[in-house]
């Protein structure tokens, strides 16, 4: 946990741009944007990942994605509309292991994901 990124920027021992955070989460700017607003919304707790995601969770979950969606509308892509993408181990693209969530907008993006 202390070797964590995300952990360390929540701890403030790694600057970052905080775009919002409350007791439960935080929220910033991710560091090599891949659309035009990419933040992550990032879960307080250390959770590895989905897969580590229990019952207790569940209010935390869901706050995420109400923070998300003000977020979206705070950076002026919730009428256009956006994206909300979870990696989630190898396959899934998940290259930092705490839960975090991609809000993405901006710009359009294909589907199927590739
Ligand atoms: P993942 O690939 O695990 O779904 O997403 C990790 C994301 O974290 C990537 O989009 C990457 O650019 C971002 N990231 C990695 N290190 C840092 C950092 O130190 N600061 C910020 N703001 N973002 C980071
Ligand atoms: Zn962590």
């Amino acid at each position: 946990m202390i070797e964590c990124i995300f952990c360390k920027i929540l701890n403030k021992e790694i600057q970052s741009e905080i775009v919002y955070e409350d007791e439960l989460v935080c929220a910033f700017k991710d560091i090599n944007p891949t659309a035009p607003v990419h933040i992550l919304v990032v879960p307080k707790p250390h959770i590895e990942n989905l897969n580590a995601v229990q019952q207790q969770h569940k209010e935390l979950i869901g706050h995420v994605f109400v923070v998300a969606k003000e977020l979206a509308k705070k950076f002026g892509i919730d009428e256009k509309g956006y994206r909300i993408v979870v990696n989630c181990g190898a396959d899934g693209g998940q290259t930092i292991d705490h839960l975090h969530f991609h809000l993405l907008g901006g710009r359009k993006f294909s589907w199927p994901a590739g």
